[in-house]
């Protein structure tokens, strides 16, 4: 069975959409930061490098970034390397999935010895046995966020003695960082998912969505060499940091999308881009 997207992206209402062999897998309890769980991983355990293999690893945007911090490369030269674009339900926004090996079905950066970026793994490996889930609730402002546990048989690590919270597990493994990087992306996400076929995602924007996610170089580009700068009014300071900062401008990409496909008023349009806009559907 090829595990699917256990981990920091589970985003449906009450989990229900999921397939069968993942429900089964999710300890059906809710848990919050201060709730218990025992595991512990280690060189040691019989399953060591099992849970590395036939896995569908989302990759969120810090991810991207470390990885191809890590090993010296572009943002296209990784993507190429190491990842696949897929979408997690019908209609909703791309995202990029680790490629395993296509023979093996292991991960590119799994060996005998153990993950050889294990400094810098995805935030779904470290959350590991947790799942995060994010839920939009309308009695609610904002996100609720809580968290399951993942139980696989071959997964031994339940039955050592160590013993975290939810919390704890999170600092130690790093994930908290990588959530607080990752927030612009998961809210955009739940976002368009809560908003069904009431938003109409173009192709085009899901394209620009994918590429704000994976290649901040290519947003760059798009900001810097297209006509944005004339339709958007976007003060020099802002500017200076968005050739500089890879993080800063993928947060300045998930603040326009909101603008462009919820409406939302994060980004200035310029009086005269509306101007034109009138004129060219007057026209129509
Ligand atoms: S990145 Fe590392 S921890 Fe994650 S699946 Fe690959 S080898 Fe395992
Ligand atoms: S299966 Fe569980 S205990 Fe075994 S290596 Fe993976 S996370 Fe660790």
């Amino acid at each position: 069975m090829d595990r699917e997207r256990l981990g920091v992206l589970q985003l449906d209402e009450e989990l229900r959409d999921m397939p069968s062999e993942i429900r089964n897998v999710l300890d059906p309890v809710r848990l919050s930061g201060g709730d218990r769980l025992r595991f512990r991983c280690h060189p040691g355990v019989s399953c060591f490098n099992v849970c590395c293999s036939n896995i569908e690893i989302i990759l969120t945007p810090y991810d991207i970034l470390r990885l191809r911090r890590r090993l010296d490369i572009s943002s296209e030269l990784f993507l190429y390397n190491y990842a696949t674009p897929t979408t997690l339900a019908k209609g909703q926004l791309p995202v990029p999935i680790m490629r395993m090996d296509e023979e093996t079905g292991r991960c590119p950066f799994n060996t005998d010895a153990g993950c050889s970026v294990y400094e810098d793994r995805p935030v779904t490996c470290r959350y590991y046995p947790i799942g995060m889930a994010l839920m939009h609730r309308q009695d609610v402002k904002g996100e609720e966020e809580f968290y399951f546990l993942i139980r696989e048989d071959f997964c031994r690590g339940h039955e050592e003695e160590r013993e975290w919270t939810v919390f704890e597990w999170r600092s130690d493994q790093g994930s908290d960082g990588y959530d607080r990087e990752n927030r612009g992306w998961m809210e955009l996400i739940l976002k368009r998912r809560s908003a069904g076929d009431g938003v109409n995602t173009s192709l085009q924007l899901s394209e620009f969505f994918y590429m704000a996610s994976t290649d901040p170089g290519a947003f760059r580009r798009f900001i810097f060499e297209s006509t944005f700068l004339k339709r958007y009014y976007v003060d020099d300071d802002t500017q200076e940091r968005l050739r500089g900062d890879d993080q800063y401008l993928t947060e300045f990409a998930f603040a326009w999308l909101r603008t462009v496909l919820f409406g939302e008023k994060n980004i200035v349009v310029r009086p005269e881009a509306v101007e034109e806009l009138k004129r060219r559907k007057g026209k129509k």
